[in-house]
């Protein structure tokens, strides 16, 4: 049994980053930067008014001042307007600043008579008007490599005119469930099944880490069928074989693995729950061995795999999101493995939920945080710890 950060460690030196790609800006929501993007626009690009109204001189104005309104600048073009003492003209939002003008009163601070508009207010030199580059400067660094590629930063990609962003490799999964017991949702369930929990479970877990699931099936724990559907799966840049990974007779994933000619670097971890994971590689296939019981395959998932995808696809942050939460309980583990609890995190609060076995499933459903204590850890109720979430 190696400890969980030798896993972790042996596994992040195995996955490689995939070659980058190009990708429609349209299409790279939850992917990666590959490279470094900088700014080759300053934004705003030109300056511009913030409000309808009128481009003026900021000292021409006073209140009941009279300027003459010479012209009118809309948004999208650029009438290459002049404004001069005593005159005005009618701006429009998001239109350029007419030459000589350096503010712009707003059209409810005016009063207009005819062709001239009287002014209401006093004027502040560059009131209402947005500057060229005083939100980003040209050559500013925009995304950087690695860096998660959220709606904010598209739309950004998108103010600098490009169409397209690099991002990392896609990572294709397979899945295979095994176990002679069983069934799949919707069917009817004989003496001795269960329903086949664990499929969806890691097909969710897989695509919520950026991963698309390429197939899902079920095999039974029979040599001959689990070889033939690790051949026919192990072709993806990842596989997951769900259950059989344990020590009894009907275990056959890792002799089937071994059999096939796949180097096993890992098997069993001091993490709990999740003791029988495995990891291999079959060809350029990294093959993860997950323990059956479902709260086992979640916690191994999120541990072992997510970081693995996460280093495949390109980013640079491979952890779950953690934050500091006060623990409602006192805690202590006094086994030899690092035992992952299932808790609740709310108003600032960690609280364990469910039973913390393995099998315990509702538990898992009621959790979204997980707390590491590490063996022979003593935690005091009322203590702030760091917990991990991943909704
Ligand atoms: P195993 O790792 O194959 O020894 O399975 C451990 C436990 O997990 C057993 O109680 C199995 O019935 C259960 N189990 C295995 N696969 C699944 C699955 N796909 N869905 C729900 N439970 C499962
Ligand atoms: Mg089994």
């Amino acid at each position: 049994m190696i400890s969980e950060a030798e896993a972790r460690a042996k596994i992040l030196e195995s996955v490689r980053p995939l070659p980058p790609r190009k990708m429609s800006i349209l299409n790279a929501l939850d992917h990666f930067a590959a490279e470094d993007c900088f700014a080759r626009l300053p934004l705003p690009v030109f300056d511009n008014s913030a409000m309808d109204g009128y481009a003026v001189l900021a000292s021409d104005c006073k209140p009941s001042k009279r300027l003459r309104v010479t012209g009118e600048q809309p948004a999208g073009v650029d009438r290459r307007l002049c404004v001069s003492n005593g005159e005005a003209i009618r701006i429009f939002t998001g239109a350029p600043m007419p030459e000589g003008a350096n503010a712009v009163v707003m059209q409810e601070n005016v009063t207009r008579d005819g062709n001239e508009i009287v002014i209401n207010v006093d004027v502040d030199i560059e009131e209402f008007v947005r500057k060229r580059g005083c939100d980003l400067g040209e050559g500013q660094k925009i995304l950087g490599k690695g860096d998660p590629i959220v709606a904010t930063k598209l739309a950004l990609l998108a103010s600098q005119g490009f169409a397209q962003v690099s991002v990392g490799g896609e990572v294709r999964a397979a899945i295979i469930s095994t176990g002679d017991e069983l069934a799949m949702p919707g069917e009817k369930l004989q003496p001795g099944q269960i329903y086949d929990s664990n499929t969806v479970l890691l097909q969710s877990l897989l695509k919520r880490c950026g991963a698309v699931v390429a197939s899902a099936e079920n095999c039974r724990d029979d040599a001959d069928s689990l070889r033939k559907a690790i051949q026919s799966t192990a072709k993806k840049e990842i596989l997951i074989v769900g259950g059989g990974v344990s020590v009894g007779e009907h275990d056959l994933v890792q002799a089937t693995l071994r059999d096939l000619g796949a180097k096993i670097d890992i098997w069993r971890v001091a993490i709990k729950p999740g003791k029988p994971f495995l990891f291999g590689q079959l060809g350029r296939c990294f093959v993860f061995g997950l323990p059956g019981n479902p709260v086992s395959a979640f916690v191994t998932l999120l541990q072992f795999v997510r970081p693995a995808i996460l280093k495949m696809m390109g980013a640079s942050d491979l952890d779950l999101p953690r934050m500091p939460a006060k623990l409602t309980v006192d805690l202590i583990n006094q086994s030899e493995r690092a035992h992952y609890v299932r808790g609740e995190f709310e108003n600032g609060n960690f609280a364990p939920v469910g039973r913390q076995e393995s099998h315990a499933l509702f538990g898992l459903s009621q959790s979204n945080a997980l707390l590491r204590v590490e063996t022979g850890e003593s935690l005091k109720a009322g203590e702030t710890v760091q917990i991990q979430v991943w909704e």
